[in-house]
């Protein structure tokens, strides 16, 4: 196993600085990430932060861990102001569209399985839905009322934070103090069910117009938000586990909320480390519907979007988002699209090549070296910047390797290319050529050289017409032929 060698090294917002990762269990890795909420198309924000989180886990596969990786959907409970107050945001889209909240969530979800499937992002080992999870949430909130930290206010059922932050901290993820917090919201308008402005819902109460319901020992009403994913995390992974991530908006109130519900049920810390991905934004500005500042996921990969030039691959949008570490705020444009697609179909080309080199009798590259360079960046807080900076050095080499500049013997050649191959396929999840089965892969490669061929001996024949129609052909579905003193050779 790599990992028994490698010094993960992984941000915890906690304690706000990096620290060697120890799983709870030697070879295992429990983690949870927040999923959306699917009451519209999924936002290209949110897909970096799935993204991000896919690369983490993609790496702890690789690194030998056994992950059990958790993702929930949110299909009832997350309210239109992310507070205790306004209309549940499924149960509103059912309303203007007339239909089903149901209908909502199942074409929601399509799409966004759709989207991470188009990115090529792994599916989680888990994916359960809150309304899944009823029974559970009320056993949950049962706890926490028994414990003294819940109580139960005109059919809704409200977590008491002042009480809490008497025998725990309140403020241990967002760091901020619980006085500021009151001083700062809004005051209670005399019509709340809450004994404190910054006690949180874990029950609401149904009013009699709205459509996601369920019975309860308080009466009728739906869960909250905060209260499903500390009920589903801990189900699955346990009552203390390894990694939570979520999108850093979801830092205060969500995820504190869940630390607070979690030490409420069992005296102790649910979570071991919490990592938090940056937002995106577009053209330098926030992303808005109503100011026009917007793009959807799908614009990308069809091109249908004014602000963009032309269509570009899920690949490219992805190495873009690699370039940028997860941590940081990432701009998305055109230009930078420009910039990636050029990027990536360098490195993409330059792996193709790789697998023409011939080795030599001795390595002048330090190939160890460089490998190492790669895990180093990957065991500093998943840092794909550094690493995609080391990958292109790899090029440099290739570069080398090619006009005869330098030399790798058989052993350090393999080495080198199962390491790119590796990073930038099973790491980055970049191009879906480790998706193709290899006799799949045969029969395509046995076509294009057939045609190859072909081409050859009508040019042979002098039958230009038929050869360049054969490279034109090919050339449209970018499959490219270079003719070398050697034969013709293609590549993708
Ligand atoms: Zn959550």
């Amino acid at each position: 196993m790599i990992y028994t060698d490698q010094k993960l090294r992984i941000y915890n917002s906690v304690s706000n600085e990096k620290q060697t990762f120890t799983p709870i269990q030697q070879g295992h890795v429990g983690m949870y990430v927040c999923g959306p909420t699917v009451y519209s198309k999924v936002h290209l924000g949110n897909v970096r932060t799935f993204m991000s989180f896919d690369m983490i886990y993609r790496y702890l596969l690789h690194l030998g861990y056994k992950v059990r990786y958790v993702r929930n959907i949110t299909d009832v409970g997350h309210l239109v102001d992310d507070a205790d107050q306004g209309e549940d945001k499924i149960g509103k889209r059912a309303r203007l569209e007339r239909l089903e909240p149901m209908e909502i969530v199942q074409r929601y979800t399509v799409d966004f399985h759709d989207i991470l499937n188009q990115f090529n992002l792994l599916p989680p080992s888990i994916e359960p839905t809150a309304t899944g999870h009823i029974i559970e949430q009320i056993q949950l909130i049962q706890k926490v009322i028994d414990n003294g930290y819940g109580y139960q206010s005109n059919g809704s059922v409200y977590f008491d934070v002042t009480k809490y932050n008497q025998d725990y901290d309140y403020s241990e993820l967002s760091h901020r103090k619980l006085e500021d917090m009151i001083s700062n919201s809004r005051k209670l308008d005399g019509q709340s069910d809450k004994r404190g402005e910054q006690d949180f819902a874990m029950w609401k109460r149904a009013e009699p117009d709205h459509l996601m319901r369920w019975p309860s020992p308080w009466g009728d009403g739906f869960p909250g938000w905060h209260t499903e994913c500390i009920t589903m995390s801990t189900k699955y992974l346990g009552e203390k586990f390894d990694l939570h991530g979520g999108g850093m908006d979801l830092k205060f109130p969500h995820h504190e909320c869940e630390i607070a519900q979690g030490k409420a049920c069992t005296a102790h810390a649910p979570v071991n480390y919490w990592l938090h991905a940056n937002l995106l934004t577009l053209n330098g500005k926030k992303m808005a519907k109503s100011t026009g500042n917007n793009i959807l996921p799908g614009e990308i990969l069809a091109g249908t979007n004014p602000l963009l030039s032309k269509a570009y691959s899920a690949s490219v949008t992805r190495f873009l988002m690699m370039q940028t570490h997860y941590r940081s705020i990432m701009d998305f444009s055109d230009q930078a699209m420009l910039a990636a697609e050029k990027g990536y179909h360098r490195l993409m080309s330059s792996v193709q090549d790789l697998q023409n080199i011939n080795p030599g009798t001795l390595s002048t590259l330090d190939i160890p070296a460089w490998r190492e360079d790669c895990y180093r960046a990957m065991d500093d807080d998943f840092n794909t910047p550094i690493l995609i900076s080391h990958l292109f050095e790899g090029v440099n080499f290739i570069n080398m390797l090619k006009d005869k500049s330098a030399w790798l013997t058989s052993a350090d050649l393999n080495h080198f290319s199962r390491t790119m191959s590796v990073l930038i396929y099973d790491v980055l999840g970049l191009g879906k050529s480790s998706a193709v089965s290899s006799t799949h892969k045969d029969k395509l490669e046995g076509t294009i050289n057939l045609l190859i061929e072909m081409r050859n001996a009508a040019r042979d024949d002098k039958n230009y017409l038929l050869s360049d129609q054969i490279r034109e052909g090919l050339t449209a579905l970018d499959i490219l032929l270079e003719d070398t003193k050697d034969g013709t050779r293609f590549k993708y």
